[in-house]
């Protein structure tokens, strides 16, 4: 309750900063661009002595492992249990460590595998019961597909896509997607890595890199008996997005270009609802792509939204950088 009150209280949508260490022989650039201030603010040092200075929920510097993340994090992953929606995104360009965040290595696992453990463990410790189901797909070139299920094996064959309806009461179904009843721990991360093992087989064959598609998860929760919930099933989403680069800058063309044009166009209307939503106006822009259109019901005022927008420490990527902190900067 306390929790829920505080979480209200700081608003719906909340955004965090993460900056990736500095990888084994890369270098900052000469000198050191983006700095972490303390646990709320970022500097960015730009080459003419210009500085800029940018305000988060919290930022997590290069140094911060899974754990300090994941325990800012779990409050969100807890409203779910109390019957809110919950959408947590990774943001950023390619290879600042949004995968990282999300899925994690064996060695350090990520917020979604940490998440599924938490949400077993406090259903376990609730006097209700609660039932959860697992789905996970992909969102490629404004199509839907489901990575719970074997993707065609060669590279001609049409891949099939889902598509999306809304109920009269504002409920999102996908329809056909995949819903798997999970009872335990071990059962959902066995299909999770099938789901992430999909997404990347699917991504060699048909030339599509991770980076140019959206992964979503999904945890559906139903829970029995207890009547000061909001909803009887709720859901938490988790979406580690395409790549926000610029492509049409860089010289791509054919697909790529058309990869390239595809996430842009997902992701600045992904700014557009949520910066609708923070401005508190009527209408909110869910239509403009099936990203929104996917997470209309989980990511509007009555749900809790998490931001982790990902950083470059390097010196190369500074205007990526500073095209990521603006658009999170839109979003609170
Ligand atoms: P993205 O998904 O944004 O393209 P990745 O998650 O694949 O980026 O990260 C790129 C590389 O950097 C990977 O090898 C990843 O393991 C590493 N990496 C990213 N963030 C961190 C971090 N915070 N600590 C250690 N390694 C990281
Ligand atoms: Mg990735």
């Amino acid at each position: 309750q306390v929790l829920n009150e505080f979480l209200d209280l700081k608003g719906n949508i909340r955004v965090f900063c993460r900056i990736r260490p500095i990888g084994i022989g890369e270098n900052f650039g000469c000198y050191r661009p983006v700095v972490a201030l303390d646990s709320r603010n970022v500097l960015l040092r730009f080459f003419d002595n210009k500085n800029k200075s940018y305000s988060f929920d919290k930022v997590f510097h290069h140094g911060s492992s899974q754990d300090e993340v994941f325990s800012e994090v779990e409050p969100v992953i807890k409203s779910a249990l109390d019957g809110y929606n919950a959408c947590i995104f990774a943001y950023g360009q390619t290879g600042t460590g949004k995968t990282f965040t999300m899925e994690g290595i064996p060695e350090s696992p990520g917020v979604v595998p940490r998440a599924i453990e938490a949400l077993f463990k406090q259903a376990m410790d609730s006097n209700h019961v609660y039932l959860f189901s697992f789905s996970m797909l992909e969102i490629y070139m404004g199509n839907l597909r489901d990575l719970l299920i074997r993707q065609p094996t060669k590279a001609m064959d049409p891949m099939p896509c889902l598509s999306i309806h809304t109920h009269p009461k504002g409920e999102i179904e996908i329809e056909n997607l995949v819903a798997i009843r999970v009872s335990d721990l071990t059962q959902a991360l066995k299909l999770y890595r099938l789901g992430c093992r999909f997404r990347s087989t699917a991504s060699t064959n048909c030339n599509i890199t991770s980076s140019r598609s959206h992964c979503l998860i999904r945890i559906s929760i139903t829970c029995s008996g207890a009547p000061e919930r909001r909803r009887e099933t709720n859901k938490v989403w988790f979406v580690d997005l395409g790549g926000s680069e610029r492509l049409l800058k860089t010289k791509a063309s054919g697909r790529r270009l058309e990869e390239g044009k595809a996430i842009n166009l997902s992701l600045s209307s992904l700014g557009d609802v949520i910066s609708a939503l923070q401005l508190r106006k009527g209408h909110v822009p869910y239509r403009n792509s099936k990203l929104t259109q996917v997470l209309k019901d989980s990511l509007g005022r009555d749900s809790k939204t998490l931001m982790l927008v990902h950083a470059s420490p390097k010196e190369e990527d500074l205007c990526e950088t500073v095209c990521s902190l603006n658009f999170a900067t839109r979003a609170r």
